[in-house]
């Protein structure tokens, strides 16, 4: 439980609301993640809060990013480089990417959500020729607030279906305007071999998975990040039970075929 200090190595503005931080061990590090894991980010004298993992830094530290919704997140966004956090994890369970060799893959992803997705697209970018149609759906607010714009071209470029859609354009967007859910008709899979990983506000998730699950995937092949309040990240508070799973153990990563009953379970 104790955390390990982190140096802030970088630190990039992503959004008005929103930065990448690029922590970087000073004694002692963490062990290597696996896609949609998180660790509990201490911002000394405020707080700890769960934050997905959103990639692997040279330095052997993570990439996070986080928007600022309350004091502890305000704090981690205003960090400046050379400032130290404290840092415990990698919790929770993961994306099955590996599961998905041979298949068809969809990851659709709203606001967010795409930082906890982003290591299994650059996965599925790394290891391209391991899988079938690889289509990437991402909804956002407006152009200004998309994640990662230069990742999203690179990921093209390795061969991946990318496509967004704004819930409100700007003057130069020339893009599909809607809800991210729009776009699952518009991506070409085989549902009997296709592997679906899904983040973002709990109504995005269940409209995708349900239209998914509709045209043929199977409930157990769609995965969810359910990212409700945590506090210990280890199953000691109770503080994410959620039904019969505690999220920080059992999750954040669920199936669907799990997930389905409990997400009509609002948050206390
Ligand atoms: C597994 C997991 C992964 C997460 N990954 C990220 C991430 O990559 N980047 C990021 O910015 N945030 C992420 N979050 C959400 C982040 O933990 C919360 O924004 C944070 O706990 C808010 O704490 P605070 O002290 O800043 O604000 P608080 O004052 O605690 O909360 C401010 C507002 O945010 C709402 N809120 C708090 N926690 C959540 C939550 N889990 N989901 C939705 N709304 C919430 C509160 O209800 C309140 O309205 C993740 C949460 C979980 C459980």
């Amino acid at each position: 439980m104790t955390p390990l200090p982190y140096r802030v190595r970088s630190r990039r503005p992503v959004r008005a609301d929103t930065v990448s931080l690029t922590l970087a061990p000073v004694e002692g590090a963490c062990p290597p993640f696996l896609p949609g894991q998180f660790t509990m980010i201490y911002a000394r004298g405020v707080g700890e809060i769960p934050v997905s993992i959103s990639g692997w830094a040279r330095s052997g530290g993570y990439q996070q990013t986080i928007r600022a919704v309350g004091a502890v997140s305000r704090a981690l966004c205003h960090a400046r480089r050379g400032d130290l956090v404290g840092l415990r994890g990698p919790y929770g369970t993961a994306w099955d990417v590996p599961g998905a060799a041979g298949m068809d893959v969809i990851v659709a992803a709203g606001g967010l959500g795409l930082a906890a997705l982003r290591p299994v697209v650059r996965e599925l970018a790394a290891r391209r020729s391991r899988y079938g149609r690889v289509s990437l759906i991402v909804g956002t607010r407006t152009p200004m607030t998309l994640l990662y714009p230069r990742e999203l071209d690179a990921w093209r470029r390795a061969g991946i279906d990318v496509q967004v859609i704004v819930d409100h354009p700007d003057h130069a967007w020339e893009g599909p305007v809607g809800m991210v859910t729009a776009l699952v008709g518009r991506i070409v899979f085989e549902p009997r071999r296709t592997a679906a990983y899904v983040c973002g506000p709990e109504v995005m998730m269940r409209a995708i998975a349900a239209d998914l699950v509709r045209r043929g995937v199977s409930p157990a092949r769609v995965a969810m990040s359910l990212e409700r309040n945590m506090k210990c990240g280890v199953g000691r508070c109770g503080h994410c039970q959620l039904g019969p799973l505690l999220l920080c153990l059992d999750g954040p990563v669920v199936t669907y075929d799990r997930a389905a009953a409990l997400l009509s379970v609002s948050e206390l």
